[in-house]
C-alpha cells in the first residue's frame, strides 16, 4: 500500500457505524490496486451526528467520492445537489460522486442484488417475486426489480415504522412501472404460503439470521419451501443463516448477501473511476 500513496492518489470514503467489520475498504483498495488505479479507500466512523460537517469537510477537499451505509443513507439525501433517479424514487442513497464540487447521491444496492442473482443464473423478469422486509435494502431492491421487469412483487412486513415506508414503495412501484406490487403483515403466515405457491423467489432482506438476530428465521414452516423455489437472503454474515440452512434442507437452490455486497461496490467502483471492477478477481480475492 505504502508504494501505491503518491500526491495525487484520490481518496474514497466510507461514512457508516459500525464500520470496522466491512469488507467494503479491502473489496476497492484491491481492486484500485489491481487495475493500476491511483485511489484508496479508507472506513471512517461516522453517525448522523458528523454527517454534515464530514460532507462539508469532504467537499472542501475535494474527495472524488464515498460511500454511505448505516445509520445514513436516508438522512444523507438532503446534502446532495442531485440524486440519480433510483435514489430519488427510493429516498435513499449508498454511493456520492463529487464532480467538481456538484454532489450526486446514486443507489447501488438494487442494482447490485440484480446483478448478483444473474450471475448466479437466477432469472426472475417477468415472474413473480416475494420479498420480506420494507427498510432501505429491501426498498432498493423491490424498485429496481420493479424497473428491470419482475412481473410482481408481494412484499411482506411486521407492523413497526417500515410498514408505511413498504406502503409507499407498492405505490410507487404500481403508479411508475408495469409491475403489480402488494403489501401484507409478515405475521399473516397462511398468505405469505400461498404468495410465495406461485413465486419464483423468496427474498429476505431483513436483518433476521444476522448477530444478534441470529438465531431468528422469517419462515416458520418449512414446506413452504417448494424445491424449485430460490431462497435468498441478503445477509452475509453469517454465510448461511437460518433461513438458507433450512432452505438448502428443503432442496432450495440458496444465495447469500455477498453477491449483493460485490455487485453493488462494482456499481459504485465504476460511477467514480469510469473503469470495471475485475469482479472475477475480488471474489476469489475476498469470498
Ligand atoms: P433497515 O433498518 O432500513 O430495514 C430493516 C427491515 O427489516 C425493515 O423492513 C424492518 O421492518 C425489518 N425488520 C427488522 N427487524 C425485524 C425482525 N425482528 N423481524 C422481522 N423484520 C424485521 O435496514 P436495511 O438497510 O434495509 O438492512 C437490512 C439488512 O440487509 C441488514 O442486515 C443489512 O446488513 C443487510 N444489507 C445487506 C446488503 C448487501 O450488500 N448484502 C446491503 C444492504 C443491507
Amino acid at each position: 500500500m505504502s508504494e501505491r500513496i503518491s500526491g495525487k492518489t484520490k481518496l474514497i470514503g466510507l461514512l457508516a457505524t459500525p464500520i470496522s467489520h466491512s469488507k467494503s475498504p479491502k473489496m476497492h483498495n484491491e481492486a484500485f490496486a489491481k487495475l493500476g488505479l491511483d485511489y484508496a479507500y479508507l472506513a471512517f466512523e461516522c453517525g448522523q451526528d458528523q454527517l454534515e460537517d464530514t460532507i462539508k469537510g469532504f467537499k472542501a477537499l475535494n474527495i472524488r467520492g464515498y460511500n454511505v451505509s448505516m445509520p445514513n443513507k436516508i438522512a444523507i439525501c438532503k446534502y446532495m445537489d442531485k440524486l440519480s433517479p433510483a435514489a430519488e424514487m427510493i429516498g435513499a442513497v449508498n454511493t456520492v460522486v463529487n464532480d467538481n464540487g456538484v454532489l450526486t447521491g446514486h443507489i447501488t444496492d438494487g442494482v447490485g442484488y440484480m446483478k448478483s442473482l444473474k450471475d448466479a443464473g437466477i432469472d426472475i423478469i417477468g415472474k413473480k417475486m416475494t420479498l420480506i422486509g420494507a427498510g432501505g435494502a429491501a426498498t432498493a431492491i423491490s424498485i429496481q426489480a420493479a424497473l428491470d421487469g419482475v412481473k410482481e412483487i408481494s412484499i411482506f412486513n411486521r407492523k413497526d415504522r417500515f410498514f408505511s415506508v413498504g406502503e409507499r414503495t407498492v405505490k410507487d412501484i404500481n403508479e411508475k412501472t408495469n409491475c403489480k406490487a402488494q403489501i401484507f403483515d409478515l405475521e399473516d403466515t397462511e398468505k405469505l404460503a400461498l404468495e410465495i405457491q406461485d413465486s419464483v423467489i423468496l427474498t429476505d432482506a431483513s436483518p433476521v439470521g444476522m448477530k444478534p438476530l441470529e438465531n431468528l428465521c422469517n419462515i416458520s414452516d418449512p414446506s413452504i419451501l417448494r424445491e424449485d423455489l430460490v431462497v435468498s437472503d441478503i445477509v452475509y454474515i453469517p454465510n448461511k443463516t437460518k433461513l438458507l440452512e433450512m432452505a438448502e434442507a428443503r432442496g432450495c437452490k440458496t444465495i447469500n448477501g455477498l453477491g449483493m455486497m460485490l455487485w453493488q461496490g462494482a456499481e459504485a467502483f465504476k460511477l467514480w473511476t469510469g473503469e470495471e471492477m475485475p469482479v472475477d478477481y475480488i471474489k476469489e480475492l475476498i469470498f
